[in-house]
């Protein structure tokens, strides 16, 4: 079998999805090689307090520096390329990528590809008001795979960040919040989107394709998926 590549995991943001990331990518290094195959990979682990502060302060500078010296520790340890396991901090994509000198898989592309491949053209998109509204996130969606992406009004938006933040990234998952959400989802669905992104790696958590009268994609698992198939590409 054709040496694997290692993994180099940006994490703990919030660790609730860094266990996703793990557990998908082992499980499909497991099916796809058998036996007691299983992914090479690094994890960096953020204490995310810290994240977070630098997110809410508008501190993106420091954010990025701390997301830079994660990348060079991960190359140092041997990664072969780089997965930033949160929508929000790939904001600062580009420059860990350049700074660390390792590809990086972008969530948006693995994402973007798959709703592609469907036949998908206009998704909603849900995610923290950071990927939500600023253009890093939608416009990379827009401008470079060509999507035509709706996000929720104001309040609803304001409404999913609060549950992300102060639920799902504190290991809560709670019936009141997932109906909501459901309600959310249906009004895309209405508004004319095929499919919706969940563009929180968190918000799996809470909802399954039984929310959703359309197709969802999931960024945690389809990256995670990504990842995997990478790291075995010859
Ligand atoms: N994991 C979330 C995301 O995918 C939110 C946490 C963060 O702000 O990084 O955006």
């Amino acid at each position: 079998m054709p040496p694997m590549k290692t993994i180099g995991l940006i994490g703990g943001m919030s660790w609730e999805s860094s266990v996703t990331y793990y557990r998908v990518i082992n499980a499909y290094v497991a099916q796809r090689q058998g036996g007691l195959h299983s992914a090479q990979c690094l994890l960096w682990s953020f204490d995310f307090d810290e994240i977070q502060q630098c997110q809410r302060e508008g501190r993106w500078n420091d954010a990025t520096g701390r997301m830079i010296d994660a990348a060079a520790a991960l190359r140092r340890g041997g990664a072969d390329f780089l997965v930033i396991c949160t929508n929000t901090m790939h904001k600062m994509a580009d420059d860990v990528q350049a700074a660390a000198g390792l590809p990086l898989l972008h969530i948006a592309d693995a994402t973007a590809e798959r709703i592609k491949a469907a036949g998908l053209h206009h998704v909603g998109l849900l995610g923290t008001r950071f990927t939500m509204e600023r253009d890093f996130y939608r416009g990379r969606l827009v401008e470079r795979h060509g999507l035509e992406v709706s996000i929720p009004g104001e309040t609803d938006r304001q409404f999913v960040h609060d549950v992300i933040f102060g639920e799902l990234c504190r290991g809560l998952t709670r019936d009141a919040s997932r109906e909501r959400l459901r309600a959310i989802i249906q009004s895309l669905a209405d508004e004319g989107c095929e499919g919706v992104i969940l563009g929180c790696t968190e918000l799996g958590l809470l909802i399954t394709p039984d929310d959703s009268p359309v197709p969802l994609y999931d960024t945690a698992i389809i990256h995670a998926e990504a990842a995997a198939e990478l790291a075995l590409a010859t």
